[in-house]
């Protein structure tokens, strides 16, 4: 399955088993906007200065909590991955979690740094500055993805809210289809360019 978000495009498994609810699972599957949408077992609410606040902080540096889920479950798996990866051609720049031989690039942005379209809330306090810092990330964010395209990179962006298991689960199926056509282009080039055969020893 495959949702759209602005620039990038997300597989998902098809079975989304995140949500008990089948009404939330059809939607959801229907669903055509960007990024996956919000299910309402995990809605939280930012209303309040207050929750704003403590997940600003939550969510300020690397390793945040949903990082270290999907890392968990992905290593749990058998993946090996590397983590803040420095962006190829943009050194300040880091990728989440990185797979460089697959060239696959996984970022789990957070819902108030990144702007999600279900739960960023603007600060009361300073408005015009955290619209103008989150308009900022979002226009870095969309550089990023753009140039590690560029680079022949495949990109995975999911929110913080999204359940680990569904992240994880995607970039599983992502990194086992890259894995497979890697693994047949190789074959087609070994049968294009087969090795020399060996003449007799002298
Ligand atoms: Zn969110």
């Amino acid at each position: 399955m495959l949702i759209r978000c602005g620039a990038d495009d997300i597989h998902l498994p098809s079975n989304l088993h995140c949500c008990r609810r089948v009404d939330v699972r059809q939607r959801l599957l229907r669903s055509e906007v960007s990024h996956v949408r919000m299910l309402p077992c995990m809605a939280m609410s930012w209303a309040s200065s207050d929750n704003s606040r403590k997940t600003m902080r939550a969510n300020r540096g690397k390793d945040t909590r949903p990082e270290l889920a999907v890392r968990r479950i992905l290593h749990a798996r058998g993946f090996r991955y590397r983590v803040h990866f420095k962006v190829p051609g943009m050194p300040r720049r880091t990728i989440d979690i990185a797979f460089p031989r697959q060239r696959l690039a996984v970022f789990i942005d957070g819902c108030f740094w990144h702007g999600c379209p279900d739960h960023y809330a603007k600060p009361k306090a300073n408005a015009g500055f955290w619209s103008e810092k989150n308009a900022s990330n979002i226009r870095r964010d969309l550089e990023v993805s753009h140039h590690l395209r560029q680079e022949g990179w495949g990109v995975l962006r999911f929110w913080e809210h999204h359940e680990p298991v569904v992240i994880a689960d995607a970039i599983s199926h992502e990194h086992q289809t890259i894995t497979r056509s890697n693994s047949q282009q190789s074959l087609v080039n070994e049968s294009q360019h087969p090795a020399a055969p060996r003449g007799p020893g002298i």
